[in-house]
């Protein structure tokens, strides 16, 4: 497997895309200083694998996209290819694809950098692996850079070893060794975790037996509990239908009743019609009724208030009448005592007559009083017979109204 050329786009120095062919021979690139000769160098060691920023002479891996110029603009991403002859065919299984294989990494500054080999991606790995078969790559002492052949003249005996090993085509092989020794350990650890495993899982086969006992009783408790509830749905289901035919029966009584009672109801409300047809009458008798005993009432009242009148009236002819007794008996008295005055006077008349002459004028005065005397008596009789008539006639009244009082009553 032979480098045939070298592809550089914005690789550090080389902004423009710039090729480098390595034909049969030897191969060199001649320049002043800082023209870019070690830019070479790097851009083989960094396309082979290289992942030290410092290898690269930056202090990050984006260092190595062109950076900008007095001119220039910086440039957003760097790729460097790699053609390699492979007609001998001694490439790694997985890239032994073609006479000729092409490596290229590009890296995009915050995206990282990616390989593609033949313009399919492919691991870094798997690129660093190809260049360790073919005892080259980034790390190898056949890339002498600037002062490593003085380092070399004075390396350990270890580092000799490994420049040896390398030329002798081996080194791919220490690759692989390393790789199947980290692999060996990994499964190592792969092995005790997965010893950590059984023993967890024998654990929790341990914990799963319990449980599926548990689950065995759980399922007997289970089915036997299903019976005693079957046997208890039954159980309700009679009682329910026991009930059911109890609340038939009682539904068709009630049906029974309900019919009675609509026939009374309807009955009911014949007679509630018919009296309602007989109320109007009724009514009417009752506000006659009503009429005539508010009449009888105001009527009772009235000879009531005329009863209590008529008694006051003869309370008051009573006292009138016993008032008239007493005027009339005084009139008597003073009848009398006129009679006795007028027999005394005619007697003294008949003595003075007899006595003296002149007693004519006493006589004259004496018989003026008697006639004034005689004069006022007819008027006190009439009076008096008059007060006797209105006692006859508040009496009869007094009688009438208590009759017709007893009547009201
Ligand atoms: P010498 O013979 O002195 O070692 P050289 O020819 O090997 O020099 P290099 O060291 O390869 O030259 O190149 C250095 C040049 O590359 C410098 O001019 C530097 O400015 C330029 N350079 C390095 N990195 C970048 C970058 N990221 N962007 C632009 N230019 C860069």
């Amino acid at each position: 497997m032979r480098f045939t050329r070298l592809r550089l786009n914005g690789f550090k120095s080389f902004v423009d895309p710039t090729e480098m062919v390595i034909d049969d021979g030897l191969t060199g690139v001649v320049g002043p200083n800082g023209c870019g000769k070690s830019n070479l160098l790097e851009a083989l060691r960094w396309v082979m694998g290289e992942n030290r920023p410092t290898a690269m002479r930056g202090a990050g891996m984006e260092d190595v996209i062109f950076a900008g110029a007095a001119s220039r603009p910086a440039r957003h991403f760097a790729e460097v290819a790699l053609s390699l002859d492979n007609t001998d065919r001694t490439a790694p299984a997985a890239l032994n694809t073609a006479d000729t294989l092409e490596v290229s990494r590009r890296i995009t500054r915050d995206a990282g950098s990616a390989y593609r080999v033949n313009g399919r991606e492919t691991r870094a790995r798997d690129v660093q692996m190809l260049f360790a078969d073919a005892s080259t790559g980034a790390q190898s002492p056949a890339l002498v850079r600037q002062g490593q052949i003085a380092e070399l003249i004075n390396a350990r005996p270890r580092a000799r070893r490994r420049i040896l090993e390398e030329a002798a085509g081996i080194a791919g092989l220490y690759s692989r060794r390393h790789e199947a020794e980290l692999r060996l350990t990994a499964t190592e650890t792969n092995l005790a975790r997965v010893a950590d495993l059984l023993e967890g899982l024998a654990t929790q086969l341990a914990q799963l037996q319990r449980q599926a006992r548990q689950a065995a009783r759980y399922r007997e408790i289970g089915a036997a509990l299903r019976q005693a509830e079957g046997v208890l749905l039954v159980r309700r289901h009679q009682i329910a239908a026991a009930a059911h035919d109890a609340a038939r029966d009682a539904a068709r009584a009630a049906t029974r009743t309900a019919a009675a009672l609509e026939l009374e109801a309807r009955a009911a409300t014949r007679a509630r019609e018919a009296a309602e047809q007989a109320l109007p009458p009724a009514r009417d008798e009752d506000a006659i009724a009503g009429a005539v005993l508010h009449r009888a009432t105001v009527a009772r009242d009235t000879l009531a208030a005329d009863l209590a009148r008529a008694e006051d009236d003869i309370a008051t002819l009573e006292a009138r009448a016993t008032q008239i007794d007493s005027d009339a008996q005084r009139e008597a008295a003073l009848d009398r005592d006129a009679a006795g005055a007028l027999a005394g006077l005619e007697a003294e008349m008949a003595a003075l007559q007899a006595a003296d002459d002149g007693i004519d004028d006493r006589l004259e005065a004496a018989a003026e009083a008697a006639h004034a005397a005689g004069a006022a008596l007819p008027t006190r009789e009439a009076a008096l017979d008059a007060r006797a008539q209105a006692v006859a006639r508040l009496a009869a009244q007094g009688d009438t109204a208590r009759a017709a009082l007893a009547q009201a009553s």
